[in-house]
Order: structure tokens, then sequence, then C-alpha cells
């Protein structure tokens, strides 16, 4: 509310705050109060992450990389494979230093997709597009051997991710992803391009922006981006090699309640306060965690709660996440929590307005056991010992919009180490850890798995079998755009 000196609300003249005297026995008052209050946040225990930390010690050392049933590409083309992705080892190491030094937030990242687009096609010759499925800073290329047929060859996607976070740069190392994408990419355009190699198929490398805090995979499917694959692979760096790791679903919500503001102190009994049911709203979020499966998440802030304290809110706004493990348990908590908001409204007199979706939904990332074995045995060629799915707690789950990209086609989305364990992602320490040997050693040893996965997938048929299987056993191809309809 604007107003100079006073202002008359349902009739009733209110003093701004500023029209209180500056220096007063009052703000004196205040002061010595204020003294005698907590001043300091008590220590926060770590304890139970410390439990954590030594049961995963535990599982870790005594895990072993899960092997894979399936024979993959000839050893040949594989070993063409690294050769290439090694002879690119120079560019992959300046794209992880170049982005590191350069970070661009999500759907701002030009410089980091001119500088990947370039690279691609400095290096095979072939166009990128940029700005693809109505993203401006989405990437696409495609290289496809000379007798592909789409009804009997299989196309795969590498994915490479370059967005940063606001304020910490790469803390999720996404410049590393960048890297690995573009390095698979590039060998396998080579392999193609030697033409000694028998497997027939096509390769398409999308460039997907705005990961963070946003669901760019998402928009991207909205302009077709995951049409006609019948895979798609990317790695994520992280404190372990482990083949999968729980990434839960997430979606956004909005409530606005509306009441009536009044003077608090002449008409209260003329409002009805939003901020009473963003209040009531909030604490109970808190009652229903209790009851919530262990995997699920709410997070909520109040970020509108009226202008001062003598009016009665008439307007307030809460921001809200809503998390959950399976698709069909995020439908399930999405209903608890507007029932929730519904019946904060209900309490206060107001009606309330929900927005669901203002970003698209992420769902859980579904993992595909089948391909994840041609990725342990990979960087088990490396010298990395990958860990198997579950080794990492759940309790540590984020989310991520792979998520989406993996009940579309059967994907993975290994996480590879720049790191030791206790690193933590979106923090400073994994930026400057982005920016390591480590992280440069896991762009090349990144690329070679990616690129092995992908010719693996190509070439045998049991294999592409077998991921599509599980993928329909785990529910099959699920659309996000409409799934919470
Ligand atoms: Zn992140
Ligand atoms: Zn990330």
């Amino acid at each position: 509310m604007a107003c100079d000196k006073a202002c008359l609300v349902l009739g009733v003249e209110i003093q701004p705050v500023d029209s209180l005297p500056a220096k007063s026995f009052y703000s004196a008052y205040s002061r010595s109060r204020v003294s005698q209050m907590q001043q300091e946040t008590p220590p926060i225990s770590t304890a139970f992450l410390d439990e954590l930390e030594r049961q995963t010690r535990a599982t870790v050392a005594a895990a072993e990389p899960p092997e894979s049933p399936f024979d993959g590409a000839p050893q040949a083309d594989l070993d063409r494979l690294t050769e290439l992705v090694e002879e690119s080892r120079e560019d992959l190491v300046g794209v992880v230093r170049k982005l590191h030094v350069d970070p661009e937030l999500a759907y701002e990242e030009h410089r980091s997709a001119a500088l990947l687009a370039e690279l691609v096609t400095e290096r095979t010759g072939i166009p990128v597009e940029v700005g693809a499925h109505g993203v401006e800073t989405a990437l696409r290329a495609e290289v496809a051997t000379p007798g592909f047929d789409p009804e009997r060859h299989r196309t795969v996607a590498v994915l490479s991710e370059y967005d940063a976070l606001p304020g910490i740069g790469h803390a999720c190392g996404h410049n590393v992803i960048a890297a690995t994408g573009v390095g698979a990419f590039v060998a396998l355009a080579g392999l193609v391009a030697d033409g000694s190699s028998g497997v027939e198929g096509r390769v398409v490398f999308l460039g997907t922006p705005a990961e963070e805090g946003h669901t760019g995979k998402e928009v991207m499917a909205a302009g077709g981006a995951w049409e006609g694959l019948d895979a798609a692979v990317m790695t994520h760096p992280f404190g372990y090699d482990v083949v999968d790791t729980l990434f839960i679903g997430r979606r956004l919500l909005r409530a606005t309640w509306t009441g009536h503001p009044a003077h608090a102190s002449a008409q209260p009994f003329q409002g009805r306060n939003a901020l009473d049911a963003a209040a009531l709203a909030y604490q109970g979020i808190g009652l229903l965690r209790q009851q919530m499966p262990p995997s699920d998440r709410v997070h909520a802030v109040i970020t509108e709660g009226g202008t001062r304290p003598s009016i009665i809110t008439g307007s307030a706004t809460m921001q809200l996440y809503v998390r959950s493990a399976y698709p069909e348990t995020l439908v399930d908590l999405s209903g608890r929590v507007e029932r929730i908001l519904h019946g904060a409204a209900m309490m206060t007199d107001t009606a309330v307005e929900l927005e669901w979706d203002h970003y698209p939904p992420s769902l859980p990332v579904r993992g595909n056991a089948a391909l994840g074995g041609r990725w342990v045995r990979s960087l088990g060629e490396r010298g990395r010992p990958v860990l198997p799915a579950g080794t990492v707690p759940d309790v540590l789950a984020g989310s991520t919009d792979f998520g989406n990209v993996s009940v579309r086609v059967p994907g993975i989305h290994p996480m590879i180490a720049i790191a030791g364990p206790d690193a933590a992602l979106h923090t400073e320490e994994f930026a400057a850890a982005a920016a390591t040997e480590a992280a440069e050693k896991a762009a090349v040893d990144g690329a070679v798995g990616l690129a092995h996965t992908a010719w693996d997938f190509l070439a045998d048929d049991e294999l592409a079998r077998a991921a599509r299987e599980e993928f329909e056993a785990a529910g099959g191809a699920l659309d996000p755009a409409t799934y919470f309809d």
C-alpha cells in the first residue's frame, strides 16, 4: 500500500509506521529487550549424518560392481571409441574449465551452448541446431550409419546439461556433464565416419538447458525432443561412482488465499485473514509429515503474508515443492497437500487458488539395469569400480528433470565421482571439486562410458530388448505433461 502520511482502510485511518518518532523511548526499550533474547543458533548435531556415513562406508566396502549379462558391441568398436575420446581429451578438459569460469543460469546458457555447438561441428563437421525443440539454448545434432533404417535400427540420445546455480556457479558440476555428452557424441560420430563397424543405428546429441530449479527437458518434450528415440544416456558428477541412485519426483505448487483486509484494532471482525490461512496450512503440512512415507518431502515458504500488523492480511501466498519417490505416490501426496490448503481456507473463511506446476513437474528417475550394466562394465575398463544401485542412502535424494526422459524411453543417469564421498551437491565445496583434475578425469571417463553404452545399445539386440522389457515392467511410457491431470 503506497501512502505518505496516513491511509484509509475501510474507513479507518491508519498511521504508517515511519510516522512514529524515529528515536523514542520505545526504540531504546526494544534494544534492551533484544539483548536478553537468544542470540545464537544452537549447534546442529551431525550424529545422524555420521552414522549414515559409517553405514554407507560399510556398504560400499562390501559392494561389488554389478555384472552385465550382455555382449554389447564388438570390442574393436569399443576400443576405437575409447581412442576417439582420448583424442578429444584436450577439448573436454577445455569444456570443463571454460564453463566453470563462466557459469550461466537456467535458460541463459548462450555462451555455453555456443561453445559446445562449435566444438561438435569443428570436430565432426555435423551441423548443430541451437535453439532446438523450442528452447533457445537447447542443442541438437545427429549422425546415422549409412544403412540406417528407422524401422529396423535403433536411435540413442546422448545428453549434455550445462546450466549453473545462482551465486555458487557450477556447484552441481554440469560443466562436467556438458563435456561427457559432447565427448561421447564426437567419438560416436568419429566411429560412424570410420565406416569400420558393422553396427547400424543413429545417435542424437541433445544439449538440455535449465535443469536447476526448472524442467528444461520437459519443455523440450513439448518441442518433440524425445520422439523417435529408443534410449537416452547421461551421467552426473557426485561423490561416488554409482550406477543408480534415487531421484524423487517433484511438483511445484503456489497457493494464494484471498480474505478481506480490515483494521486489526478497530474492526477486526470485518476482516478475513489470509495470513491465518497460510499459517494454518503451514502447520497442517507440518502435522502431515509424521504420516507421510519416509521418501516423501514437502517444503513450503510464505512469500506474501501482509504489509503491516495493523491491517488484517487480505492476501497471502505460499510456494511449495511436493516430492515423492514414485509417480503414483506423488499423485497421492499432491492430493493430501491440496486438501490441507483447502482446509485452511475453510477454517478462515477465505478463498484459495492453487496453481500446480507453473514449471512442469519432474517425475522420479526410472533406472535401467540392462543399460546400467554396460556403463558399469565400461567404467570398470577405466579402472573405476562402479557401485550397485542403492548403495548411497535414499534419504539424501533430490530431483532431476531427467526423470521425465526416463519415463518416456529407457535411460540411465549414473553418477560419476569428482570428489570424496562426503561431497554434497550444491555446495561451494562441490563447485570447487568441479574444477579439479578429478573432474577432468571424470569428463573423459564419463564420455567413454556414455559412448560405449550408447553403441552397445545400438549393437546388441538382446540388450535393447531387455532394456525395453525392464522399462515396460516398470510401468511403460508416461507423459509427465498430462500425468497429474
Ligand atoms: Zn543440481
Ligand atoms: Zn545437477
